[in-house]
């Protein structure tokens, strides 16, 4: 549970961190799976079925903390760990492309529990809300302006294909601020996962961790979470206290 008081002092700290006397959010940076879209048990499962096919012995709650990693990253480390060496670009391709086929079979896309209501109040105080994700999944990036009709602006969003280094480097954070026009004192970073806390930390922003998965709490703290909430409905209750801190 989080109260107020450790609001104020996670602003606290952060103002401290960054050697600034206010702040004041102007946008928010989204990361998508695990946040908007209850999609991760499904990506793990198709993760762990492809690498079972390749002779791979990963476990599925690995996944997990490979999460917001870029789909070739990811491939490229499973390699370096199994074969000893990088994946080519033919493997990438065509691994990631199995991966994401199996994704698509495990069922229809489930809207997180709790992410509408978030978006609203962003939009409702006035921040420029933008998705910054590592996935190249189409079959989630193509539907989320119909499953939050309005909450992103045509371009408002930073993707796998955009960026050079996926998280948790910093990059697709910093891209998610040029797009905002903002510096990273003005925005508010919504992750779930170690590798996607570590890259909001990295980049500057505030960065909250929302437990929506099995990593625990801790683990979103020490990878540099400056707040972090048990589940997507109770951050959208205390936003607005945030917001105005
Ligand atoms: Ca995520």
């Amino acid at each position: 549970m989080v109260a107020n008081d450790d609001i104020q002092e996670a602003l606290n700290q952060y103002r401290s961190r960054l050697d600034i006397a206010t702040w004041c959010p102007k946008c928010a940076l989204i990361d998508m799976d695990g946040v908007l879209y209850d999609s991760m048990p499904r990506h793990a499962r198709a993760w762990k079925r492809m690498t079972d096919e390749i002779g791979m012995s990963c476990r599925e709650e690995e996944f997990f903390l490979y999460e917001g990693m870029t789909g070739a990253a990811t491939i490229d480390l499973l390699f370096e760990q199994y074969k000893g060496r990088k994946a080519t670009p033919d493997e990438i391709e065509e691994l990631y492309r199995r991966k994401t086929l199996y994704f698509k079979e495990y069922g229809e896309r489930i809207l997180m529990p709790g992410a509408d209501k978030m978006l609203n109040i962003f939009t409702k105080y006035g921040l420029k809300c933008v998705l910054v994700t590592g996935s190249a999944q189409s079959s989630l990036l193509d539907a989320i302006y119909n499953d939050y009709p309005g909450a992103f602006e045509p371009g408002m969003r930073v993707c796998a294909r955009d960026v050079r280094h996926g998280k948790p480097h910093p990059e697709p954070y910093l891209r998610g601020l040029d797009l905002a026009g903002q510096p990273p004192h003005a925005a508010i970073v919504v992750e779930n996962a170690p590798l996607g806390v570590e890259a909001g930390h990295r980049s500057g922003c505030f960065t909250v961790g929302i437990t929506t998965g099995p990593v625990p709490a801790d683990v979103l703290r020490q990878s540099g979470a400056d707040l972090v909430v048990d589940s997507m409905p109770m951050f959208a209750q205390l936003l607005p206290e945030l917001i105005n801190s």
